[in-house]
């Protein structure tokens, strides 16, 4: 039979607890679902501060932990392109055939929608704590953010020493004049 394939696109930076919780809100609709790694050219900036190999790292080894058989997805990271009206043909061409698009960007609902794609917007979950954005403010400010992200997230931060490049990132350069 047929499978019906679900496609969610994210920066992932980093994959947080609010990722994860739409994944298995996905897995229950469809039967296999493709996770794009969003903004894959990016990495060593303050709002994108890790690799697209290292995210991709974060994920498979959350979703292990998270018992999630590996046969019900795919991790595939994905650049960014200049032209908004062919991304979503540039996504289509990585990616395995996928009928259902899950997002909350609005941009992202819009250009598939646009192809003719079934567009779902799954819930939010606790986003005012569970965002990339939070997780990478109390990295800078020393405060508990180990809370709002899967195990593996944290150690592999760890493993790339990566507190060290946000904060060394976060840094402003002092100019000599
Ligand atoms: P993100 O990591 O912020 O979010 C990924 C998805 O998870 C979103 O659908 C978001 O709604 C959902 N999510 C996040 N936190 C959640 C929570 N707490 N509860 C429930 N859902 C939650 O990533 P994003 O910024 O949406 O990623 C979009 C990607 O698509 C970016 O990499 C962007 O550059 C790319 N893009 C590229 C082009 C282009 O190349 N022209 C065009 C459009 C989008």
């Amino acid at each position: 039979m047929k499978k019906v394939r679900g496609i969610l696109i994210g920066r992932m930076q980093p994959v947080h607890n609010g990722h994860m919780q739409v994944i298995n809100r996905i897995l229950e609709e469809v039967d296999e679902i493709i996770i794009g790694i969003g903004s894959a050219q990016l990495s060593h900036e303050l709002k994108d501060p890790f690799t697209a190999g290292e995210r991709v790292v974060m994920i498979s080894q959350a979703l292990a932990e998270a018992g999630v058989d590996a046969s019900r997805y795919y991790i595939i990271p994905m650049q960014d392109i200049n032209f908004n009206a062919i991304w979503a043909s540039h996504v289509k061409m990585l990616t395995p055939p996928f009928s259902i698009v899950y997002s909350g960007n609005p941009l992202v609902k819009q250009l598939f929608s646009e192809e003719g794609f079934e567009v779902r917007q799954p819930p939010l979950y606790d986003r005012k704590r569970l965002s990339g954005t939070e997780v990478r403010r109390r990295i800078i400010e020393g405060e508990n953010w180990e809370e709002l992200v899967p195990k593996a997230t944290v150690n592999v931060i760890s493993e790339i020493k990566g507190l060290e490049r946000i904060k060394n990132l976060s840094i402003k350069e002092v100019s000599d004049i």
